[in-house]
């Protein structure tokens, strides 16, 4: 029997309502505030992971997942699936030259992410993010604006009290570099004393260090120099005035000095969700500045900022806190059908039904009536609709209550007003264009 890839899973249509739900957060939220769509490939050239996250992160170095396409074939050489959307949204921002726009350009994104990682639980292969960036502008003010933003997302899909906003600001690159020079020096004639990843880690990326879970390593942090010390006034300046901002707003938040999140490119502002419960482990999502990514990937200095959240684990959350996501998959009518004229006319019924709002299925085989009910019965239909050959003869039709279980015969023409008294004008499932296309000129 074949099975999903490993690390991979099956959306299925329960978790499929979730998943929609957050989607209609997310959009409802994000148009609200100006952000615009974005869709970018799910893969891109692997340079443009490793010049943005950073050559010596676990994303780029341990969890790209290749793409090859054909053999020897140039075009498709270094590919990798996208581990997260802003590198690839930076991209398009320098292609296609969007620093003319008005600044600052807003996006939001949702679709799967891929990393070579090993599965484990909340950990998968293939995830969801839904993502939200805001280009070309640098002031706090607009940290605590998408701050914000994903704070009423997570409160309207009723899991942000589960969650605890950590946020930091860990200076410019050059503060970060000389900090990180800081901790290579305090370390020397220390190596010996840590565990083997993070000595590996001093090597390539001192700064995961700060928030690894070995107990040898946070003993010997505790007399570290601590990155405060190196970072600038401005910087300082920036995030007393961010936080400020966010009491203004009302958000609540926990500072945390040594989060430092798990990719490069970030300058200034850093911020995580985590599990009240669980910590870093079970961060919902992340985000931060990134004022010198733009330029990296090739674009004009540009600053931005931006936020990504795992779907997988709002779903999870969800559940958790018992939000139920609207089930909007119920069967309003079953159509049960015996003899070829009976089965001729319910095709147009059943096609009538739905046309009006009306969720309707019919197993237009050959099964005999009483089965077809059973069938119904099955599927939580509220109604039945019987239509026999006796029925077909008379211009009449049977509808069933399933849950009452008291049966009428009415007119057939009947059929469609009834069902729609019946099920109430308010729960039709009818959806019209309500944005008129924007008149084309002719000329
Ligand atoms: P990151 O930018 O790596 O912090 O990722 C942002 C969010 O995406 C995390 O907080 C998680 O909720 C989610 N996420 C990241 N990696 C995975 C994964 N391998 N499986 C499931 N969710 C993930």
């Amino acid at each position: 029997m074949f099975r999903t890839p490993k690390g991979t899973h099956d959306v299925l249509p329960e978790d499929h309502q979730y998943m929609t739900y957050i989607k209609k957060a997310v959009r409802h939220r994000a148009r609200q505030a100006g952000y615009k769509r974005i869709e970018t490939p799910m893969f891109e050239n692997k340079a443009i992971f490793e010049r943005g996250i950073g050559e010596h992160t676990d994303i780029v170095e341990k969890e790209l997942f290749m793409v090859s396409g054909k053999k020897n074939d140039e075009d498709s050489a270094g590919l990798a699936l996208r581990p997260e959307f802003t590198a690839g949204i930076c991209r398009s921002y320098i292609e296609h030259g969007m620093h003319q726009l008005p600044q600052p350009v807003e996006f939001y994104s949702f679709g799967p992410c891929y990393r070579y990682d090993r599965p484990q639980k909340g950990r998968y292969r293939q995830f969801h993010q839904f993502d939200m960036e805001i280009i070309g502008l640098k002031d706090p003010s607009i940290d605590a604006q998408l701050i914000l933003v994903i704070s009423k997302i997570l409160t309207d899909l009723k899991i942000r009290g589960r969650l605890k906003l950590q946020i930091n600001n860990i200076g410019t690159t050059e503060n970060r570099q000389a900090y990180i020079e800081s901790l290579k020096d305090f370390f020397i004639g220390k190596e010996r004393n840590l565990p083997e990843l993070d000595q590996k880690r001093l090597k390539t990326n001192p700064l995961r260090l700060l928030d690894s879970k070995e107990e040898d390593t946070q003993i010997i942090l505790k007399s570290a120099p601590v990155m405060d010390q190196f970072i600038d006034d401005d910087s300082k300046e920036f995030h007393s005035t961010l936080i400020g901002y966010l009491d203004e707003l009302g958000v609540e938040y926990e500072k945390n000095a040594t989060l430092v999140r798990g990719l490069d490119y970030y300058t200034q502002t850093v911020f995580e969700f985590w599990d009240e419960s669980t910590g870093a482990q079970n961060a919902v999502g992340g985000g931060g500045r990134y004022d010198g990514l733009i330029e990296l990937l090739g674009g004009r200095s540009t600053p931005g900022v931006g936020f990504a959240g795992g779907v997988e684990r709002m779903i999870w959350h969800m559940k958790e806190a018992g939000v139920k996501a609207p089930f909007k998959d119920q069967v309003d009518v079953f159509v049960a059908q015996l003899g070829p004229e009976a089965k001729k006319k319910c095709l147009t019924l059943i096609s009538d039904l739905r046309d009006r709002g009306v969720h309707t299925l019919g197993a237009l085989g050959e099964a005999s009536l009483k089965s077809q009910m059973r069938l119904a019965d099955k599927f939580g239909a509220r109604y039945t609709l019987l239509l026999g050959k006796m029925e077909v003869k008379s211009g009449t039709i049977i509808i069933k209550d399933m849950e009452a279980g008291k049966q009428q015969e009415i007119k057939f023409k009947e059929a469609i007003p009834t069902v729609l008294k019946f099920i109430g004008e308010e729960n039709l499932d009818t959806y019209t264009l309500r944005d008129k296309f924007v008149d084309v000129d002719e000329d």
